[in-house]
């Protein structure tokens, strides 16, 4: 029997997380490749689809057979039309990226975004499974959302559902990469808490901070470790502002305590719109376990009125997520006449 599988790409600032993976979900081949989005978008759009068909052909090699293609960019993408509307992590503006695969593979192609990807894959594979209606959220450099209702991520209008990082939560708070102050992801980010953490206690200095958001500016999935070592200084990461919390210091536990709060404003909204029952966390923030998990639980509960409280559990599938959900999407289209 040949066994039939879809090739999937998740292509991110940094790096593309890629697979082979079967309709069972279950990857029988994964590979990695830097992005290199400084050459420009026309060199990366070469490299997503030279990386496509050379999977293509490992999967022949291997006996398999390449039914679809998925890919997941970051932005905003237009899923209807296959357009990468617009990422600035990785240049794109417009680019008809299914079009362009299809052409080149020969294979059914789908377009989609990579927190939608990465939702749909914790819905129906991870910590999601067998709940209908799911939330995921993604801490990282920034926060984006993904809510997911029967297997299917909502898209929106112009394909920049899930936002959930531009909840507006503190007026008078700190300003956000979109431009207004006062956003969910400029106070509970992964890289705003290491900020916050860096001016209260006046480590890392202001270009080591200006650095860290440009660097890594985009990526809601990012690791978390918002920031490299300075000048003879290294601005503390998130991760490490929540062990510290934990141990006791009251700098951390501060900015940790400011974090929780904005994060459970921005999840009761969350709830209040989309009456989810599970909420999955992932990105870096959402490693940081019973630390955040423990008092978010509370924080949320005691926001929520008549609405109900949903589950709120880590990720499961890890940096996985966004290319098994590229495979999901790419198997999904063949099932649509
Ligand atoms: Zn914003």
């Amino acid at each position: 029997m040949i066994e039939e599988v879809a090739v999937a790409l998740d292509v991110g600032g940094t790096g593309m997380k890629c697979a082979l993976v079967g309709a069972d979900g279950v990857v029988r081949h994964a590979e990695r490749h830097p992005t290199d989005a400084g050459r420009g978008p026309d060199a990366v759009v070469e490299t997503i689809l030279t990386v496509a068909e050379g999977l293509a052909g490992k999967a022949c090699a291997d006996g398999l057979t390449p039914t679809a293609l998925g890919i997941v960019v970051p932005g905003v993408v237009d899923e209807a039309r296959g357009v990468a509307v617009w990422s600035a992590n990785v240049g794109f503006r417009d680019v008809p990226l299914r079009d362009l695969a299809a052409a080149r593979l020969g294979l059914p192609t789908a377009l989609g975004h990579d927190v939608r990807a990465g939702g749909l894959a914790e819905a129906r594979l991870g910590a999601g499974r067998d709940t209908g209606h799911v939330l995921f959220v993604a801490i990282g450099t920034g926060i984006a959302a993904a809510h997911v209702v029967a297997g299917k991520a909502v898209t929106g209008a112009h394909g920049a559902a899930g936002e959930l990082g531009h909840i507006l939560v503190r007026p008078d708070g700190p300003t956000c990469g979109c431009g207004r102050p006062g956003c969910l992801e400029a106070i509970a980010s992964a890289s705003a808490v290491a900020r916050r953490y860096a001016e209260l206690t006046g480590t890392g200095t202001a270009a080591d901070t200006s650095t860290a958001t440009s660097r890594r500016t985009g990526s809601a999935s990012d690791d978390g470790s918002a920031a490299g070592p300075g000048q003879g200084r290294t601005m503390v990461t998130a991760a490490e502002v929540a062990a510290r919390a934990d141990a006791g210091e009251e700098v951390a536990a501060q900015v940790w305590r400011e974090t929780v709060e904005a994060l459970a404003d921005g999840l009761a909204t969350a709830q209040a719109l989309f009456d989810v029952a599970t909420i999955v966390l992932g990105g870096g923030l959402a490693q940081a376990g019973a630390g955040l998990f423990d008092p978010l639980r509370a924080a949320l509960r005691d926001r929520l009125t008549f609405h109900r409280e949903p589950r709120l559990v880590p990720a499961a599938l890890g940096d996985e997520a966004g290319c098994l959900g590229a495979a999901l999407l790419a198997l999904d289209q063949m099932e649509t006449p």
